[in-house]
């Protein structure tokens, strides 16, 4: 074993003691939440690593550094999440790897990812990215609508060919009413999904949690959390 190897199956097992732990205490099986791995700024050759670990979820926020790294990966069965800001000019390179994009915040992005996935022959998974620091008809400093403008994303969704609305997304706010409050932030977003899941039973993903908060997330009832840091260690360069 190498000593990245080591070194990442250590912090995988710690992620995997924490998430554990945090199911027993909201009494949820295991199997309800899904560990996914945000391998930016690392290279293609620990998403190797992870996968031989047993990593099967990764996600990326940049197309640039994204698209070569699931190029170099091709031949390993990963889920690819993309989690970043996307501009539409991008779009057509994510469709060719992304499995699901977890970042869908604007009409002009669900008319462009549908029009991608259509040419590309590929059906994919999409959540609704929701700002919780958002106003009302506004979007996030990092991404995400208003929890208002989820329903007329979700309906524009459903219309979408080539498009799967799988749930929602967020990522804690740093400001505005729910800074420092994440368990408050992840109920409110649990909220919108019993909303969603009303009228449509099978967008039941919560994406919510990462390194820092993904206890919290757990409680609240994420069925995903997104964990970099604590997998891979602390990041050379924001990303
Ligand atoms: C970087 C990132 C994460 C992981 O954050 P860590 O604090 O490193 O665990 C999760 N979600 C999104 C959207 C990210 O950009």
């Amino acid at each position: 074993m190498t000593d990245r190897t080591a070194e990442l199956a250590e912090n995988l097992a710690r992620v995997e003691e924490r998430i554990a732990a945090a199911c027993a205490a909201a009494d949820r099986p295991r199997e309800e939440v899904t560990l996914i791995v945000v391998t930016k700024t690392y290279p293609a050759s620990d998403v190797r690593i992870l996968h031989g670990l047993g990593v099967r979820h990764v996600a990326e926020n940049r197309d640039q550094d994204a698209a070569p790294k699931a190029a170099a990966c091709a031949d390993l069965d990963l889920t690819w999440h993309f989690v970043g800001q996307l501009q539409t000019n991008k779009v057509r390179s994510v469709v060719g790897y992304a499995d699901v994009v977890q970042s869908v915040d604007r009409l002009k992005l669900v008319s462009a990812l549908s029009a991608a996935a259509g040419k590309a022959d590929r059906e994919l998974g999409c959540l609704i990215q929701v700002a919780l620091d958002a106003e009302a008809g506004g979007r996030g400093d990092r991404g995400g609508v208003s929890p208002e403008g989820v329903e007329e994303l979700a309906a524009a969704l459903d219309e979408a060919p080539g498009l799967r609305l799988d749930g929602l997304m967020t990522v804690a706010p740093l400001v505005g009413e729910y800074a420092g409050r994440q368990r408050a932030a992840f109920d409110r977003l649990m909220d919108l999904s019993t909303a969603l899941r009303a009228t449509r039973p099978a967008a039941n993903m919560v994406s919510a949690g990462m390194s820092a908060d993904l206890e919290d997330a757990i409680a609240a009832g994420a069925t995903h959390v997104r964990v970099g840091t604590a997998v891979l260690g602390v990041r050379p360069k924001l990303g």
